[in-house]
């Protein structure tokens, strides 16, 4: 075992290789594999090997971590032998080494998705397909595109396609990679097919057991969040759940840290902190679900950012801008045009006083940044927990 380095030749010398999801693929000892032709997978590719779980498996630009949590809440409340994995959780490898589970909900980011050949998912579920990590694709959308759609690979007539219907990506790509799953897909409104639905704030599901329950009644507040507890309900369904059962566990799910959570209020303003939004949709949804005036701050490691998806909601919600960046030009040149009131700062304790000094009573301080956090931060959860903390000692 080796730790902290790696010897070449024990690396070249091996059968096969498990690649973390972090590692892109042209790092020169994973192109030295490939040329050479030995195998290199992911993890759950390997651990998927050793059991025969049925395999629940979300990805998506955005949500994936919410849809999973959720779906874990709603079989866990259920009383189903259920495990965790996948970007959260312990790894798959331990628990399959450990546990006997009969159901996995994993989540896969699109760097797992790209090491995997037989896996198969018995439940695939695909929340939304927009621009992200672009870097790692050659800058090429549709080698993100593909790699997304490969949580469909290996699919059979019994396995079973949740995905967001009027996602025009997926819509457009749909047709090219020969579905096998049975499709379930949902949508803000009633569709042809639509496994879920909205009609007159109640959320319809349709297969393979109809009920519904009232939208007021869901955990999880804003449009995004309907997505991911309808993906989550339909999953739920599937697997034979009860609708009592479900209906509960998605009214009383606490929500996952980092994503739109409520930090708390200071003089009449709320704070929430939304670190998790790493890129730009996600902050569209963050800012759309705002009820009040807004003081956003954005900034970090920019992965590729095309801010126009952002601009009318920033025009229409924000109040003043604080750009938290060690390179902030180029927030500077789209939004300074605005005329709203910026703030140009360098850490969490100035961006949290500068917000202080922004906002008025009635408003709302959001912390979702559309960029990564590895130019201030160790990670989002260090900017989450630095923006409670400096919230807390205001
Ligand atoms: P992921 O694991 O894919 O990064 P998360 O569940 O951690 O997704 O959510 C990250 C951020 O993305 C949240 O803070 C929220 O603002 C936004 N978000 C969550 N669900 C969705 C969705 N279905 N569509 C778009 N944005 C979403």
């Amino acid at each position: 075992m080796e730790e902290g380095k790696h010897t070449e030749s024990l690396i070249l010398n091996a059968d096969e290789v498990i690649k973390s999801p972090g590692i892109p693929n042209d790092a020169p000892m994973i192109v030295k594999l490939k040329e050479q032709g030995t195998p290199v997978i992911s993890e759950i590719e390997f651990a998927g090997r050793y059991t025969n779980a049925k395999m629940i498996c979300i990805t998506g630009s955005n949500g994936k971590t919410t849809t999973t949590s959720l779906i874990y809440h709603i079989f866990k409340k259920a009383g189903m032998n259920v495990g965790l994995a996948g970007n959260i959780g312990q790894s798959l490898a331990y628990q399959v080494a450990e546990y006997n589970y009969d159901y996995y909900v994993i989540e896969l980011s699109s760097f797992q998705l790209d090491n995997m050949y037989k896996f198969h998912a018995n439940i695939a579920v695909l929340m939304n397909i927009t621009p992200d990590h672009l870097d790692r694709y050659d800058h090429q959308m549709q080698n993100y595109v593909d790699a997304k759609f490969r949580i469909i690979q290996n699919q059979t007539p019994d396995d079973a396609f949740i995905f967001w219907n009027d996602d025009p990506i997926i819509q457009r790509e749909l047709h090219k990679y020969g579905i096998h799953g049975h499709y379930y897909p949902f949508a803000e409104r009633k569709e042809e097919g639509t496994a879920a639905y909205v009609e007159q704030d109640k959320v319809y599901f349709t297969e393979p057991i109809a009920f519904n329950m009232e939208q007021e009644e869901l955990a999880l507040t804003g449009t995004h969040n309907l997505f991911n507890s309808m993906a989550a309900g339909i999953s739920a369904n599937l697997a034979g759940i009860r609708k009592e059962c479900i209906r509960e566990a998605l009214g009383d799910f606490k929500g996952v840290e980092h994503r739109l959570e409520k930090v708390c209020r200071v003089r009449g303003v709320d704070y929430i902190n939304d670190s998790k939004a790493t890129n730009v949709n996600s902050c569209w949804y963050a800012l759309q679900s705002m009820k009040t005036k807004t003081i956003l701050i954005l900034g970090g490691k920019d992965k590729g950012n095309d801010y126009n998806e952002i601009a009318g909601l920033v025009k229409e919600k924000c109040t003043g801008l604080i750009y938290m960046g060690l390179h902030n030009e180029k927030l500077h040149d789209f939004f300074d045009k605005f005329g709203l009131p910026v703030a140009d700062v360098q850490s969490m304790k100035d961006a949290v006083n500068a917000a202080y000094r922004m906002a008025r009573k009635g408003e709302t301080v959001l912390l979702s940044p559309c960029c990564a956090s590895f130019d201030l931060f160790k990670s989002y959860e260090d900017r989450g927990e630095q923006f409670k903390e400096c919230v807390r000692n205001l």
